[in-house]
This record gives structure tokens, sequence and C-alpha cells, in this order.
């Protein structure tokens, strides 16, 4: 492991060569003639925007879509060049930079068009942009009923070019709910009664929808989490079954020391040591996105075998219990993944914290630096500051 960032002692590593067979799988699955849109907000999920965004060029993504300014900007910086989409509700101060990085954006009300128009006026430059209606998610979208008007708005004025028009899915990971249904047919109804289905691009399917709802892929998908490895659903169709997840976490354990029966471990001493024992401590904690729930709960792997975080999880440090096992200072840890025959899915760590895969893998943060394994080696990535998300 050369080139660590710093020698930092905890990093993630994302498996890219497995993140592109997902891609690849998903490609199938929908067909070769429609586009992907690939999500890559909140670090692309915790697995580093940048790097991640060029493995999917690379793959050949017809769309990268973010949620906001910023996240689009550090792809431009990056010089990706292919449509960004930018999905979050946009700002009025943000439109002159949303034009000048040429990211395509959401107009979602007949206000924020409004005042598209009005910024576009004043600096004599056209917008790209997608029309967001809203089928059922309840978040942002205009109103099916209000979206004839503002799409006549669009249409008629000069300072658009519309080239997309979307909704989004709320419970599409239901697979046998009716409600899904209901809004892919309430969104097929309106691109088709305004002609929109031949002359933009239409899309609607996010990770479940492109699972289980094939009328939702119309011309484009938007995968985040599927992309990713992991599954909207227990009930995955057989035919997605060698998407993978590409993300581990390791750390080198830092400390050793041996404990005596009834000694308390960390913070208020929530574990107390049934018996005399050897503690490791990894450096990794609460300030890199282990979450402070998980103690007292999880568990890491050594040499292949299980052995629980005790006591509370630290900012930037955790306990683990090895028994009468030994481990030595600089031992590689597996907080999540694969260690020899055993594995630590981010699944564990979500349900032992009552929240998604979603909330913990975008938890991880940029003091871990990342570790990419690519067809040509291992590459090694640190945003160079926290504004570089
Ligand atoms: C986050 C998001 C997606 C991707 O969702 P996944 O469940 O990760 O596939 C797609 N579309 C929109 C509008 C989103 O906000």
């Amino acid at each position: 492991m050369l080139n660590v960032p710093f020698h930092h002692p905890a990093w993630i590593e994302v498996d890219l060569r497995q993140f592109k067979k997902n891609l690849a799988l998903i490609q199938d699955h929908i067909g070769h003639s429609k586009k992907i849109c690939l999500v890559v907000k909140a670090n692309a999920y915790g697995h580093g925007l940048v790097p991640v965004a060029k493995a999917a060029l690379a793959a050949k993504v017809d769309y990268l879509a973010v949620s906001c300014l910023q996240e689009g900007i550090l792809l431009r910086h990056a010089n990706i060049n292919i449509p960004v989409l930018v999905l979050g509700a946009i700002h009025v101060e943000q439109i002159p930079e949303l034009i000048k990085y040429d990211l395509e954006f959401t107009v979602a009300s007949h206000y924020k068009a409004k005042l598209v128009s009005e910024v576009c006026a004043q600096l004599k430059k056209t917008a790209k942009v997608h029309l967001e209606v809203d089928t059922g998610m309840n978040r942002t979208g205009v109103r099916l009923e209000t979206a004839p008007a503002v799409l006549k708005f669009i249409q008629a004025n000069s300072y658009f070019q519309l080239i997309g028009v979307y909704s989004h899915l709320a419970i599409a990971d239901m697979p046998g709910h009716d409600f899904t249904s209901n809004q892919i047919k309430k969104f097929t109804h309106f691109i088709e009664m305004y002609g929109l289905n031949k002359t933009v691009i239409c899309h609607l399917a996010n990770s479940a929808g492109v699972t289980f709802f094939s009328a939702s892929h119309l011309d484009m998908v938007r995968p985040g989490l599927l992309a990713f490895g992991y599954y909207p659903s227990r009930d995955m169709p057989k035919k997605l079954l060698d998407i993978k997840p590409c993300f581990s976490i390791r750390a080198k354990v830092s400390y050793f020391k041996t404990v005596l029966q009834g000694a308390g471990i960390s913070y208020n001493h929530t574990y107390i040591a049934p018996k005399d024992t050897h503690i490791l401590t990894i450096p990794i904690g609460y300030g890199d996105g282990l979450r402070r729930n998980l103690s007292n709960k999880a568990a890491v792997l050594l040499n292949g075998k299980r052995y629980p975080i005790v006591g509370a999880i630290c900012m930037d440090q955790c306990m683990v219990d090895i028994g009468s096992d030994s481990g030595y200072v600089g031992d590689v840890v597996t907080i999540i993944g694969t260690d020899k025959n055993s594995a630590i899915k981010i699944e564990e760590h979500s349900d032992l914290c009552a929240t998604n895969v979603y909330e913990i893998l975008c938890g991880f943060n940029n003091r871990l630096p990342r570790a990419y394994h690519t067809e040509a080696g291992i590459v090694w990535w640190q945003a160079e500051n926290c504004h570089e998300l």
C-alpha cells in the first residue's frame, strides 16, 4: 500500500472494476437504446465524486446527476465534460454559474422559470433545463395540473433549451405497489399528451424503478444506489444479482493493550471487560463517519475473524475486544468489506442504526483517503480540502 496520502491509517477502498460491471449490468437490463444518468450526488454516495465520475465516463454513461451547483462545478473543474444535470431546486443567485459551467438544471415552478428567463435576458445566454413534474413524491416538481402552463412558457421562451422532462418515484422499492404504476401512468400520459416523448429526454426511474418497473425506463434512467452495488429491496430479480457492492473500509491497528477483568473501556465505561482481555485501538471514529450508534453493537474483521467494537466509539478512534487472541500494531482491520471468508456488510451498520444504506454510505467523509482498485492497479485519492467534497 504505497502512496497512502499522509500515510493515514484508515481508508475507504472502492473497486472501480466492480462498479463498471454494475453499470454494464444495468445497461444490459434496461437495453442498449436507453441512456444512463448516473447519480453522483453526496460525493458519489461516499465513494468519491471525481474518481467515480471518471470511471463512469470510461464506462460510457451518458449523463451525470448531482444535487447542487457546487457538486456540478467540482465535476467541471475535474474536466468532466459530459452532460450534468442538477436535480435539486435551484436558487436565483446560482443561475449565472449554472449557465457558465454548462450545467443542465431543473425547473420545477412557474416562478423559477420566470426568474431563469429574466437572468438569461440580462446575461444574453440560454439555459439548458429539465422540467420536473410531480407525480406523487411531493418534494419538488410542478403539479400535473399546472405543468402544461409552465411547459408552454418554457417552450415559447427563446432563453430556454428544454432538454428533458422528468419526475421522481416515491415508493418504487415496494415492487407490488400500485402507487408506482400510477406514477408511471401519470407521467407517460403527460409526456405523450404534449408530444414530449419524441422531442426531449423523458426520465423517471431511480434504482428501484430500474429494478422493478421496466415501464419507468423511458429514454433514460437515473440510478444511484444500484450502480454502487446495493439492492433497493430484498427480493431482487435474478438477472441483477451479479450487481455487487464495491465499497470497503479498512484501518490499521494503532494500539494494543491488555486490560484486566472489570476495566471500563472508553467514555462513560459503557463496556466492562468480563475477563482479562486484549483490546485493540482502531484509528477511525464518528469524525470519519463511523456512527457512534454502533458502539457496543458493530464488529470488525481481523484475520478473517469477527471481533466486537466495545465501549463508546470516539470521534477519531474506537476499541475492539479480541479476547485472548493476538493482534499487532499495523495489522489491517476491515470495518466494512470482506476479509478471507468473512464479510461485514454495510447493511449491518444501517440496520443497527435503524437507517438506510444511503445514509451510512454518504456519512463516510473525506478525512478518509480513498483507494481505487482499477485495471491498472491501486490509485489513491484524497480530496485536497473540505471544499473538494
Ligand atoms: C437521488 C435521486 C435519484 C437516485 O436514487 P437511487 O435510489 O439512489 O437510485 C434519482 N433521481 C432523483 C431525482 C434523486 O434525487
